[in-house]
Parts: structure tokens; C-alpha cells; sequence
């Protein structure tokens, strides 16, 4: 091992330990019930171990619990009633509960979801406008460390991490609102077809959780996403970067948003700790990245801040060689924030740049806009209301 990766493994361990403290309690019921949600197929055969029942009961749980969606022991056609109500005596297949669920004019679902502990995060689907398809964005966090200075969730202090139940719950929890269950198999057309890891929170600094629950998703007997439908969205945890590519080898998404550490510095203070060239370096040796498999760059478009020609130049020149593409975001304002939006024409002139060099750079439409979709925003409205009442 050489001198840097010796201290970057070193910088992981401590981040793994520091974040590990925000855990969720454990998923236990008070009446001593275990949630099966979450757990690996080794652990499920080792609890089923615990209470006499053979290993090969862990295929026919999978399939009923990841493939047909079910919640309910009864519902196991496969397994017998004595053996049914074995299981439901020792387990559980959980969901958060749906505190909220708003769907906007332009069929953008926005959920908040409750957690048996009462604390909530957001979930979206957002349909894609040309096909009949779409992407769930999932909360890795309630409330997030870091405070990026344009993010509504970085006003919020990180309460707890999520637990690999309630990430992976969120999407089941998701699915059952379209009722897509059995998940289709291969390349069967379905609306929730593609995770976004872009809700509450830093999934990199929950790294354990979210990569428990992506293997899940990814579960080939189960949800069956491919690695290439999950995209991870950070705000640049350097160290953490190489193994997320390394283990679950999922798309990346950065949350570049500037091209100088002077104003990165300001706008996500995680800079400060791993500037852009480092930052650069890691994109650049992300194991996963390929022409097919490109790494998205997110910049919030942000009026008179960073949305310069001059910045858009820079922007090419720090990329360039990357196989990556650029997602513009209009800034989504929420109340209290100080930046506003860039104008149509900043935007566009900015894009062109980026498209002359070579990258694709579609600008996000703002979508959902009348319910609230400024990430984290929803939570705090619960969180008033509840004051409220
Ligand atoms: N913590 C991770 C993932 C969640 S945020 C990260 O920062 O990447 C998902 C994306 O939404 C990020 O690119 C984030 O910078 C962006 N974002 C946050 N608040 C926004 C706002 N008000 N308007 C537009 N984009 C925003
Ligand atoms: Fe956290 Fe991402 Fe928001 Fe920054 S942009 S405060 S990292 S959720």
C-alpha cells in the first residue's frame, strides 16, 4: 500500500466510525420482532437458523419479500400456514409510512415518509418527460452535515442517518403507490424504473447503510435494478468516492457547483476539506466511468454567483478528458434563501459552452415546483404544522 491510499483508508476509517454514531436504533420492534427489510440473504438464513427453519426458506422469502412486493406473511403462497404464522410471529416486512403524498401538475410524486421512531425524509418520483418511465429520488439522511449554502436540507442539522431498511423502504414504499409489483423482470417497461440518490442527506456519509440497501435493490432475484439505473449523488466525499466505485460500482453524480476553491469554499463547505483538484483526481480514476457510463456533473445554476461564460470555460477545462456529462440545475429558491435563479439566457449561453467542448448538458427542468420540491423542504413544512397543531 502506498503513502496516499494508506491515509486514505485511514481518513475512511475515520469517517465510517464518525458517521456510524448517527445510526437508526436497531430495527426491532418492542414485542421483540425483527424487520426483515434490510437484512442480507446470510443474515435472514441466520435468523431463520435461530428458530429452526432451514437456509433454503431464505430464496423463497427473497422472492416473496423483494419480488412480489408482498407485506404480508399470508400472502407466501409458497410456504405453508403453520410456517406463515411462524414467521410473522418473528418478523416483519415493514414500509414507512406515507405522512404526506402530493402529486404535482406534472405528475412529479412527492412523498414524505415517516419511520417507526416518527423522524421523516422525502422521497420524489419524477416521470420523464418523453418516456413512460422514470427515476425515485431517496433520502439518505434526515437532515444533512453539511450546509451547502443553496441546499434547504443543509439549513437542517443532520438528526440521524437512514437505516438500509428505510433507503431501500422508501423505493418499495414508492412502487407500492403505482402498485408495479412483482418488479418486472429484464427490460419489461416499468414508471419506477431508475434510483436517484439526490434526496436529504450525504449517501457517502452513511456509506454503510445506503451501499446495504443498494445491494439490495440491485438483487438480481429481487428488485433487480441494474448498477446503471442507481445513481449516487455527492457532494464530493473524496475518500469514499473509490471504494463506493470499487464495491457497488453505481453511477456518480458530483456536486461541483463551482470551478475555484475560492467560491466551492463558501457555497459547499466540504471543499475545504477536499478541494476541487483532488476531487477532480478521485472523478478521474472512478472505476466505473466509461464513455457508456459517463459521470454527471451537477452545477445549480446560480444568478451573478457562478454562471459566467468565463466560469463555463474553466468548467470544460477541469473536466476535460472525463467521460462525463453536465447537469445544469436552475437554483430552486425556498423561503429565506439568498441567491435567485439564473436567467434563461445565462443558462443558455453557459450550456452552449459546455456543448461546444463536447459534453452533453441538458439543463433539469425545475419540476414539481407547486408542491414543494426544493429538496428538504417538505419536512420542514411537516415539522411546522406539527408545531402548529
Ligand atoms: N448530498 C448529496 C445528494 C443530495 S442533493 C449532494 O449534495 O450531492 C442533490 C442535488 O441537488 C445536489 O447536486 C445539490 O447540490 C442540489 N441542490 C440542493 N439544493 C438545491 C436547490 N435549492 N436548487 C437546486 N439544486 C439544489
Ligand atoms: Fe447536504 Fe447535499 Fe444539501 Fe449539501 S447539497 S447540504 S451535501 S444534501
Amino acid at each position: 500500500m502506498n503513502a496516499l491510499s494508506e491515509l486514505t483508508a485511514a481518513e475512511r476509517d475515520r469517517i465510517l466510525a464518525k458517521t456510524a454514531r448517527f445510526n437508526p436504533p436497531p430495527p426491532v420492534l418492542a414485542d421483540g420482532r425483527r424487520e426483515l427489510i434490510g437484512l442480507t440473504r446470510e443474515e435472514i438464513t441466520a435468523s431463520l437458523a435461530e428458530i429452526g427453519e432451514p437456509a433454503f426458506r431464505t430464496k423463497q422469502i427473497w422472492h416473496w419479500v423483494y419480488h412480489q412486493g408482498v407485506t404480508d406473511f399470508t400472502r407466501m403462497s409458497s410456504i405453508a400456514k403453520p410456517l406463515q404464522a411462524k414467521l410473522a410471529e418473528h418478523f416483519i416486512i415493514g414500509r414507512p409510512e406515507a405522512a404526506m403524498v402530493q402529486t404535482s401538475s406534472d405528475e412529479t410524486r412527492k412523498f414524505l415518509f415517516r419511520f417507526r421512531d416518527g423522524q421523516e425524509a422525502e422521497t420524489v418520483y419524477i416521470p420523464d418527460p418523453v418516456a413512460d418511465r422514470g427515476a425515485v429520488c431517496i433520502s439518505s439522511q434526515v437532515g444533512c452535515t453539511l450546509s451547502c449554502k443553496f441546499c434547504h436540507t443543509g439549513t437542517q442539522t443532520l438528526v440521524r442517518n437512514l437505516g438500509a431498511a428505510e433507503i431501500v423502504g422508501q423505493f418499495m414504499a414508492a412502487r407500492d403507490s403505482y402498485g408495479e409489483w412483482p418488479s418486472p423482470r429484464g427490460e419489461t417497461p416499468r414508471l419506477l424504473s431508475t434510483i436517484v440518490l439526490m434526496g436529504m442527506g450525504e449517501p457517502l456519509y452513511n456509506y454503510d447503510n445506503v451501499a446495504r440497501a443498494m445491494r439490495i435493490a440491485m438483487d438480481g432475484e429481487g428488485i433487480g435494478l441494474s448498477r446503471r439505473r442507481i445513481t449516487l449523488s455527492t457532494s464530493g466525499v473524496v475518500p469514499m468516492m473509490d471504494r463506493c466505485g470499487d464495491e457497488l460500482a453505481v453511477n456518480l453524480a458530483i456536486s461541483l457547483h463551482a470551478v475555484t476553491d475560492e467560491l466551492r469554499d463558501d457555497i459547499v463547505p466540504l471543499n475545504r476539506k477536499y478541494p476541487i483538484k483532488e476531487l477532480i483526481a478521485a472523478c478521474r480514476r472512478y472505476p466505473a466511468a466509461s464513455n457508456a457510463r459517463r459521470i454527471t456533473f451537477e452545477y445549480v445554476m446560480l444568478k451573478g454567483v457562478n454562471d459566467s461564460t468565463a466560469e463555463a470555460h474553466e468548467l470544460v477545462r477541469l473536466i476535460a478528458g472525463i467521460p462525463a456529462k453536465v447537469n445544469l440545475i436552475p437554483f430552486n429558491p425556498w423561503p429565506g434563501s439568498k441567491y435567485e435563479t439564473s436567467t434563461p439566457a445565462a443558462i443558455d449561453a453557459f450550456a452552449k459552452i459546455v456543448m461546444d467542448a463536447g459534453f452533453s448538458s441538458p439543463v433539469r427542468t425545475p419540476r414539481g415546483r407547486d408542491i414543494l420540491a426544493a429538496c428538504g423542504q417538505l419536512r420542514t413544512e411537516s415539522a411546522k404544522a406539527g408545531r402548529q397543531s
